[in-house]
C-alpha cells in the first residue's frame, strides 16, 4: 500500500500547497543501510553537572566513528546531527535549568532526522523525593521536543541503571546506536529503561544477531515478512512460522533468506508442542522467540459475535502464553535469550470497534510486564513493541477517512513501514541489548493515540 499523499508533497506542486494551505507535511525519513553512519552530522554531547554518564557515553560514540562536539566550542546554529544530554546530575527542578541552557541555542539546527536523546535515572531508582521529580520532567520535554522540531528528528528519553555494571553498559550502547541511526526512524517520544542484567557485544555491530536462532511467528507477509527479512541481514538464522493456508507465501519469504518455514497454526491444541519437537529436533534451541502473529475481527461489543472474541484473544494473546510455558519449561529458551511480543497502541489507548483486539493487545503488555522481573534471573530478556499505524495489509482494511487519520496524526505525519517495526524488534533481540526488559516501546511515530 502507497501513501500517495506522502510522495506527491515531495513534488514542486505538492510543496507549494502544502505551505500555502498548511497542510501536513511527512518528512522522508532516514532509514537504515549496512554501512551508513550512525548519525547525519556531528553530535553534542552535554552534561548537567554531576552527570554520571557523558564520561562512558562519549567514549562510545567516539569508538562508533561518531565526531563529538562540546557545547562550550560549538556557536548556535551549527548543524548537528544529534544531541545528546546526559542529565543524570539534575537532583532538584531548578537544576532542569541547565536543559534549557543547553538545547536552546541548537534547537534549530538539528539536522533533518536527527536525534535529540536525554540520559537520565528511572525516578524509581533515584535517592530523594526531589531527585526523582526532577527525572521524571524530563519526560515532558523529550516527548514536547519529538513533537516540535519536525523535519524526522524524534526525540527519547533513556533511563539508566548503574553504568558500572558490564550488562547495563553494553545495552546502554546498543539502545544508543539503534535510537541515533536509522533502524528507529518511525519511533519517537519514548521512555527506555536500560537496567542491569547479562547483555554481550557482536563482534560486529552491523551483525548484531550473528548465530542466533530467532522464531518469527506470522512471517508470511505485513510486518512478520520485513521482520524475518531485517533479523537475517542482522545475522540471524531465521525460524518463520504462518498457518499452512500461508505456505507458499510463508515459503517464498523464507527461501529468500535461507530459514526454516514452519506452517502451523499456533491456536492448534497441539501448536506448542509441535514447534518445540521442531526446534528442539532441528536447531536445539530457540534464542529469540517473537510473537508477531496477529489477528483483528473488528465489530463494536453490542454487534459482536463470540467466535469474534475467542479468535482474536486466542490468537493474539492465549497462544502467546501456552508457546512461552512450554518453551520455557523443556528449556528451549536458553539463558541469554530473548522474547519479543508484538502489541499496538490500540492496547494502550483502547480503539472503537475494537475491544477484542485492544484487550488481548493489553495483556501483551500485561504479559510483558509480569514476565520480565521472573525471567531475568534465568538472564532471558522479555519486551514488546507497540506499532501504531503501520502500512500493510491489516491496515489497508481500514475506511480511507480513518486510515487517513491514522497516518497524519502523529509527529511524523505518516504511517509507519514494516521494516521499522522489525528493527526495532531486532535491536530488542540483540545479545547486546539484554539490560532491557519489561519495556514496552512504540513505533507509532509519536501517536497522539495513547500518548
Ligand atoms: P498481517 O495480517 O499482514 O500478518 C499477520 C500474519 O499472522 C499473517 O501472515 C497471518 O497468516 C499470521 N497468522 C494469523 N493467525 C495465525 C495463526 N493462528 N497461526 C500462525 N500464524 C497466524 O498483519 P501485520 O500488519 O503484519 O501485523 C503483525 C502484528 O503487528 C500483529 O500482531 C498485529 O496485531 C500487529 N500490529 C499491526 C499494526 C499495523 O498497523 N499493521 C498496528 C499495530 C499492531
Amino acid at each position: 500500500m502507497t501513501d500517495r499523499y506522502a510522495s506527491f508533497v515531495q513534488s514542486g506542486v505538492g510543496r507549494a500547497l502544502v505551505k500555502r494551505l498548511g497542510l501536513p507535511d511527512p518528512p522522508q525519513l532516514r532509514r537504515h543501510r549496512p554501512g551508513d553512519p550512525l548519525v547525519p552530522g556531528p553530535v553534542l554531547l552535554g552534561a548537567a553537572a554531576g552527570g554520571r554518564i557523558a564520561g562512558p557515553v562519549g567514549k562510545l560514540l567516539t569508538a562508533a566513528g561518531v565526531e563529538l562536539r562540546d557545547p562550550a566550542d560549538v556557536a548556535a546554529g551549527t548543524r548537528l546531527g544529534a544531541l545528546v544530554y546526559d542529565a543524570t546530575g539534575v537532583t532538584d527542578s531548578t537544576a532542569l535549568r541547565q536543559l534549557y541552557d543547553y538545547l536552546h541555542p541548537h534547537a534549530r539546527s538539528v539536522l533533518p532526522s536527527g536525534r535529540v536523546i536525554v540520559l537520565g535515572t528511572a525516578p524509581a531508582e533515584c535517592a530523594t523525593p526531589r531527585e526523582a521529580t526532577a527525572q521524571r520532567a524530563l519526560e515532558g520535554l523529550t516527548r514536547s521536543i519529538g513533537k516540535e522540531f519536525g523535519r524526522g528528528v524524534t526525540a527519547h528519553l533513556v533511563y539508566v541503571s548503574d553504568t558500572g555494571d558490564p550488562g547495563t553498559a553494553t545495552s546502554l550502547e546498543a539502545t544508543l546506536r539503534f535510537l541515533l541511526s536509522g533502524r528507529s526512524a518511525y519511533v519517537s517520544g519514548q521512555v527506555v529503561r536500560v537496567g542491569t542484567g547479562q547483555a554481550e557485544p557482536p563482534a560486529d555491530w552491523d551483525r548484531p544477531l550473528d548465530g542466533q536462532v530467532v522464531l518469527v511467528t506470522g512471517a508470511a507477509r505485513g510486518i512478520g515478512a520485513a521482520l524475518a527479512r531485517v533479523l537475517a541481514r542482522d545475522g540471524a538464522q531465521v525460524v518463520a512460522l504462518d498457518i499452512p493456508a500461508a505456505g507458499d507465501e510463508l515459503a517464498a519469504v523464507a527461501n529468500k533468506i535461507g530459514a526454516t518455514a514452519v506452517q502451523l497454526d499456533l491456536t492448534a491444541p497441539d501448536a506448542p508442542t509441535r514447534l518445540a519437537d521442531h526446534l528442539s529436533a532441528r536447531h536445539g534451541r530457540a534464542d529469540v522467540v517473537v510473537h508477531n502473529a496477529g489477528i483483528t475481527r473488528d465489530r463494536t461489543l453490542g454487534r459482536m459475535d463470540v467466535d469474534r472474541w475467542d479468535q482474536v484473544l486466542d490468537v493474539n494473546l492465549s497462544s502467546q502464553e501456552r508457546i512461552n510455558d512450554v518453551l520455557l519449561e523443556r528449556g528451549l529458551i536458553p539463558a541469554g535469550g530473548r522474547i519479543v511480543s508484538v502489541s499496538s497502541i490500540a492496547g494502550i489507548a483502547g480503539n472503537r470497534g475494537q475491544t477484542n483486539y485492544a484487550t488481548s493487545k493489553a495483556g501483551v503488555i500485561g504479559l510483558v510486564e509480569s514476565l520480565a522481573p521472573t525471567l531475568r534471573e534465568r538472564g532471558i530478556s522479555v519486551n514488546a513493541v507497540a506499532p501504531g499505524f503501520v502500512e500493510t495489509r491489516l491496515t489497508a482494511r481500514v475506511p480511507l477517512v480513518l486510515r487517513e487519520a491514522g497516518r497524519r496524526m502523529n509527529s511524523l505525519a505518516q504511517g509507519g513501514l514494516p521494516v521499522d517495526v522489525a528493527e526495532t524488534i531486532s535491536w530488542l533481540a540483540w545479545p547486546a541489548t539484554g539490560a532491557v526488559s519489561g519495556n514496552v516501546v512504540r513505533v507509532c511515530g509519536q501517536s497522539l493515540l495513547g500518548a
